[in-house]
């Protein structure tokens, strides 16, 4: 029996094409208005839904395809009296169902009237999508341009048709969502503007063993359509990704590619339970790799390497004696995923999907929801440091302050870092006070803070921090100034000959 397939998008890419093909392989084609348009246009023969229903569309399209002949074709059950009901009202069967849906999301982003609003919420096409995707043992039904090339196919496995069947839920509870989300306001109370594609709609993007601990369960969503260079990366070699690893991998990426943004060479961040460990700014990967293992040989033992450059074999040997958990890098050459796939098979290699400006948010979460807030995404080019010592600092020590200021505001609160010719010589972080922060710095420093600048992502209560850095041969300081104890802090800096520098700009990360 020739087969029957109902075509009725408001995304028109990729449609006529995808009906020739069709019409090729023997189906008859079946249309609303402006697809029918669109596919006779192009001298496919295609017939009018309103033709196969007798009525014609109504109120400005709200009505199309709502009938029994179209659902009834769709529903009926293959091989029961599903069947016979079905002949016995005149109507055949619809075989496929290939609907997108009127462009609701895109109405709303570009800020539309509200009637124009309602006006593009779909009806029938939610409808015919639900009815195909019930009946999806004998019916395919597709949403996704992306999967039309399996309509083509000459047998579709039941594995497949279910799973555009899932598919087609998650489409219509998405496009529910969104609605849903606009008719209560609640999309607006988010601080700042979500981007067209980045929705309150939320889809499960990867499986995992389990969240933190093997007793959570957990999974890795993504926000709506929204892409991201670790949500999106491809894994080259070793293990599946676990739910630290993601955590920590997004931690890595993101401190390296902002201080890519302010530095010249290659930058190398290794991290460890999302904390910066070791980071370094060299030549090429190999040196910025190099340097940052050896700010801190022990903690970076299990850790998360980002390079802001692309991985070559010679980069990769480098690696050789450390166990890492992942690497992450914008490129991995072939010889090196192999080197690495061969003597390092437990290690995931990543190569970053796209850099987009999506993660606009940042989210915590609370029991019951969650807090939300921009990124802190400040560039030290926004800032007007101002050297408030009668020491200025040297040209060195203000590259290595710019560097330290860039490490420490990747760090948890409260975090000290110490840098000496661009690499990390000690870090504290994730301290609940700040001394601690920098005697946690000094101890893993020794000797290296000899001569090195130190940064604080938050001001000083206290001199305590100034005495103690100078006691470690600490030459200038960088923080935000602002305390009721400032006059102190810089007098004790003056006493002891050291420069600071206040930035105005506070960066806690809690
Ligand atoms: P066309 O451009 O072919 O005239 O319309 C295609 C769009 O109409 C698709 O997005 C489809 O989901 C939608 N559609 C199909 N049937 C109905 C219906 O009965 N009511 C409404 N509101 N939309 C429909």
């Amino acid at each position: 029996m020739t087969k029957r397939a109902l075509i009725s998008v408001s995304d028109k890419t990729g449609v006529v094409e995808f009906a020739t093909q069709l019409q090729q392989r023997g189906w008859e084609l079946l249309s609303t208005g402006g697809t029918f348009a669109a596919i006779s246009a192009a001298g496919i023969p295609v017939q009018q839904v309103s033709d196969v229903t007798g009525f014609p569309e109504m109120m400005d399209g709200r009505v199309k395809t709502l009938h029994p002949a179209v659902h009834g074709g769709i529903l009926a059950r293959r091989g029961t009296a599903h069947m016979d009901e079905l002949s016995a009202q005149n109507f055949g069967t619809i075989d496929l169902v290939c609907v997108n849906l009127y462009p609701f999301r895109e109405t709303v982003a570009r800020g539309a009237p509200d009637g124009d609003v309602i006006e593009n919420i779909d009806i029938g096409g939610p409808a015919m999508i639900r009815s195909a995707a019930k009946n999806h043992e004998g019916v395919l039904v597709l949403v996704d341009p992306a999967d039309y090339a399996v309509a083509l196919q000459q047998e579709v496995s039941p594995a497949e048709r279910r799973r555009l069947a899932a598919k087609a839920y998650r489409h219509t509870s998405e496009y529910d969502a969104a609605i849903t989300a606009y008719l209560e306001g609640t999309s607006d109370e988010l601080p700042t503007k979500l981007p067209e594609h980045l929705t309150l709609n939320l889809s499960k993007t990867a499986e995992v063993r389990y969240g933190e601990n093997p007793h959570q369960p957990g999974a890795i969503y993504r926000w709506g359509q929204a892409h991201g260079p670790v949500i999106d990366a491809q894994v080259v070699a070793g293990k599946p990704m676990s739910f630290n690893n993601y955590a920590d991998a997004d931690a890595a990426w993101n401190l390296c590619q902002e201080l890519a943004a302010q530095e010249e060479g290659a930058v190398c961040v290794a991290v460890k339970h999302a904390n910066p460990c070791g980071v370094a700014v060299a030549e090429d990967v190999r040196a910025a790799w190099e340097r940052a293992r050896d700010a801190d040989t022990l903690s970076v033992f299990g850790g998360v390497v980002a390079v802001s450059r692309a991985v070559d074999l010679n980069a990769a040997q480098a690696m050789r004696g450390t166990f890492l958990e992942v690497l992450i890098a914008p490129q991995v050459t072939p010889d090196a995923v192999e080197w690495f796939a061969e003597k390092k098979p437990d290690l995931r290699v990543l190569i970053a999907g796209p850099q987009t400006n999506l993660s606009v948010l940042d989210v915590r979460p609370l029991v019951g929801g969650f807090a939300v807030q921009e990124r802190d995404t400040r560039p030290w080019s926004d800032l007007c440091p101002e050297v408030v010592t009668t020491r200025q600092p040297s040209e060195q020590e203000w590259a290595d302050l710019r560097f330290a200021w860039g490490v420490v505001k990747g760090a948890r609160s409260n975090a000290i870092a110490l840098v000496k010719n661009g690499v990390t010589v000690g870090l504290g972080a994730g301290a609940v006070s700040r001394i601690w922060a920098a005697e946690r710095a000094m101890t893993n420093a020794g000797d290296k803070a000899q001569g090195a600048v130190l940064a604080s992502e938050a001001f000083f209560p206290f001199d305590d921090v100034v005495r103690l850095a100078a006691s470690q041969g600490v030459r200038a300081i960088l923080q935000p100034g602002g305390a009721k104890r400032d006059p102190e802090v810089i007098a004790a800096c003056n006493e002891l000959g050291l420069s600071m520098v206040f930035t105005g700009s506070r960066h806690f990360k809690h």
